[in-house]
């Protein structure tokens, strides 16, 4: 016993290392290399994202460097173009001047402002002037200062002079209460182009268009005024844009009809706006030294690289054209928005980077970088990428998963059928070694009590003669039992052989059966069984091999008193039942289990019950007569109930009812 269950420990250590450690080092190495595709995946998605920014920041650089090449060009003329232009590029906000260390913005490069002052100061006219302003404000003679204005403006040479002039005359007309005339003069100022302004650049007509609000007038002419001007300059000084704020809340408080109003709003909410932006050009003028806009690195060929960075919480991309063959250096300001727009929107941008991102600025965002040309500026990409890649990742981890389940069932499955076919070679191999125990066990007792009577009968020992033939008999009877027994084994060895040949020829089943029941008489009675045979006569004929047929049901009546417990009645019966001859043998006794009623004819299987231990046998009987049976074209039936009995029924085939 001990013995059988260190065996059975070594085979499943056996099994254990051949199957499971296997399967184990399988399944580890499955789902570590699926943790390493991952990080792949993801390292592969990292790397592609920030070349895809880098290829992006490049686009971003050319349209930005090209722009800047195109107002830098475009400002040669500076000094003309400077306070009205329109720049080139729809996306520029500002183009400003860098003179020293200083930012010059557009409305403060304007020299004509220096132009109009030598104008208005010079000696003719400022004489003129002055004597009317004295008269004016010192003496308070108004008629005496509107002669001397008018005057003034009479001998003024330049537009701007006259304008200057008249406005001094319909200020001191209002003084001495001709306010009719004042207003003709204020009128006539209101229709001057807006080019005719003074040293701070406000056109000269705001001026009188102040006034004609005051005596609430030329509402319509005033707004009007107001449109054409902030269309037609991009960048209005502070100091106009302010006084275009008063006027406008001015027309806002006076309207005397819905469309100037509505007008009126819309212009106030374009200088509110125009205001905001000021702001921001004049906070960038304090900032942009600190921007270090030139200080970025210098490649190999110390060379700068441009630099871009952005400003106004997002709202503006800056960035310096350097001083270039004798011109000066130029500060551009692009709208952030709309550059990025219409990048967007170029043709091939959008197909060579489908996925969408979008751009962040400022400090300490995460993002990839757009390269070395941007500072601050960085790029997202919208989590949708992350999505597909993980939607991807599953569907790949999926059939990873799939595979090594389908790899280690078939694994298990093949380890089960290998566990099986060891387990009944095993089993085989016991039932053998059994086999050869008990066949040498059964031939011993019959040969022992054959020596035995042969050697009482020549010594002559016999009481009687009636116990001689007694002895006889047994002597004739244990050889039977002895041949059967070489029969079998014979048999046995034939069939597996392949070897083992029937010879069928028409027999009577009836005759048969009575042969048996003959053959098994005296064994019987020596242990007092009642055999009751049964029978029907009228059965045909049955092409059977007779010998073999008489061995199957000899074997079965054998068995029918072996295993017959402490019953004594065992039936044999021939009958007809459903085109069958069947042969039925009957016992009483102890009855096989259902569980096992399949083995049974498995050759060698004995049924391993501590009474079958005790009772000889081989294994070989049933398996015979199953082979038997099954060579004549018929079958064998086994119903039992165990502790009750067991019917055996060979079915064979009446030939003349198929
Ligand atoms: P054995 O030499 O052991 O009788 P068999 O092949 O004839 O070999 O039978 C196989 C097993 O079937 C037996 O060991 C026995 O346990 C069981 N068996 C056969 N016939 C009967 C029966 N009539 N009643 C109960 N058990 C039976």
């Amino acid at each position: 016993m001990a013995m059988r269950s260190l065996g059975h420990r070594k085979q499943i250590l056996l099994f254990l290392l051949a199957v499971i450690l296997p399967s184990l080092v399988l399944v580890v190495f499955t789902l570590r290399m699926m943790s390493q595709e991952q990080e792949l995946a993801q390292k592969r998605m990292e790397d592609e994202r920030r070349r895809a920014a880098r290829e992006i920041g490049q686009h971003l650089l050319v349209r930005l460097e090209k722009i800047k090449l195109q107002e830098t060009s475009a400002a040669s003329d500076w000094n003309q173009l400077l306070p009205k232009r329109d720049y080139v590029n729809p996306e520029v906000v500002l183009v400003g001047l860098i003179d020293g260390r200083q930012l010059i913005l557009p409305w403060e490069a304007d020299l004509k402002k220096k132009e109009v002052q030598k104008l208005l100061n010079s000696s003719n006219f400022i004489r003129k002037i002055r004597s009317a302003e004295n008269e004016e404000f010192a003496k308070k003679d108004f008629s005496r200062a509107v002669v001397l204005y008018r005057q003034s403006m009479e001998t003024a040479r330049e537009p701007v002079q006259r304008g200057y002039a008249r406005l001094q005359l319909a200020r001191a007309l209002t003084k001495s209460h001709r306010k009719k005339e004042a207003l003709a003069h204020y009128r006539d100022i209101l229709t001057l182009p807006s080019s005719v302004a003074d040293e701070y650049g406000i056109p000269l007509s705001l001026y009188a268009a102040g006034r004609l609000l005051e005596e609430s007038t030329g509402h319509k002419e005033i707004i009007e005024l107001i449109g054409t001007e902030l269309e037609a300059k991009r960048w209005l000084s502070p100091a106009e844009s302010y006084l275009l704020q008063d006027l406008v809340e001015k027309v806002i408080k006076t309207a005397p009809d819905a469309s100037i109003l509505e007008a009126a709003k819309d212009y106030h909410r374009m200088i509110q706006e125009h205001l905001r932006k000021l702001e921001q050009a004049l906070e960038l003028q304090g900032d942009f030294q600190s921007l270090a806009l030139l200080t970025s690195q210098r490649n190999q060929t110390e060379k700068l690289e441009p630099v871009w960075v952005p400003y106004g919480n997002g709202t503006w991309l800056v960035s310096m054209a350097p001083p270039m063959a004798g011109s000066k250096s130029f500060l551009v300001v692009v709208q952030a928005q709309n550059i990025l727009a219409s990048l967007r929107s170029d043709s091939g941008f959008s197909e060579t980077f489908p996925s969408e991102f979008f751009f962040v600025m400022g400090e300490g965002f995460e993002g990839e970088s757009l390269g070395p040309n941007f500072r601050s500026i960085k790029i997202t990409f919208k989590a949708s990428q992350d999505e597909t890649l993980s939607k991807q990742w599953s569907f790949q981890r999926f059939f990873y998963l799939l595979a090594l389940l389908l790899v280690l069932s078939v694994t298990l499955f093949g380890a089960y059928l290998l566990w099986r076919d060891v387990r009944r070679e095993v089993r085989m191999a016991n039932m053998r070694s059994q086999f050869v125990s008990s066949v040498s066990h059964e031939l011993k007792t019959p040969l022992t009590a054959i020596r035995m009577f042969a050697e009482t009968l020549r010594l002559g020992r016999s009481k009687s003669k009636k116990t001689s033939e007694e002895y006889l008999d047994t002597i004739v009877n244990e050889s039977q039992r002895l041949t059967r027994l070489l029969n079998n084994v014979l048999d046995f060895s034939k069939i597996e052989e392949g070897k083992r040949i029937y010879q069928p020829e028409p027999a009577s089943l009836y005759e048969i059966i009575q042969a048996s029941a003959r053959a098994m008489e005296y064994p019987l009675n020596q242990h007092g069984f009642r055999l009751n045979v049964t029978a029907e006569e009228d059965l045909p004929d049955v092409r059977v091999d007779r010998d073999a047929l008489e061995q199957a049901i000899l074997n079965l009546l054998n068995n029918a008193m072996k295993y017959s417990g402490d019953s004594r009645d065992i039936e044999l019966r021939l009958q007809r039942k459903d085109g069958h001859a069947v042969i039925q043998v009957i016992d009483q006794g102890v009855g096989i289990d259902p569980k096992e009623q399949k083995k049974i004819f498995e050759k060698f299987y004995r049924i391993p019950t501590r009474e079958n231990e005790r009772t000889a046998g081989t294994g070989l009987g049933l398996s015979l007569v199953s082979h038997i049976v099954r060579a004549h074209g018929g079958h064998i039936e086994v119903e039992s109930v165990p502790g009750k009995g067991t019917t055996f029924s060979i079915c064979l085939p009446l030939e003349s009812e198929k």
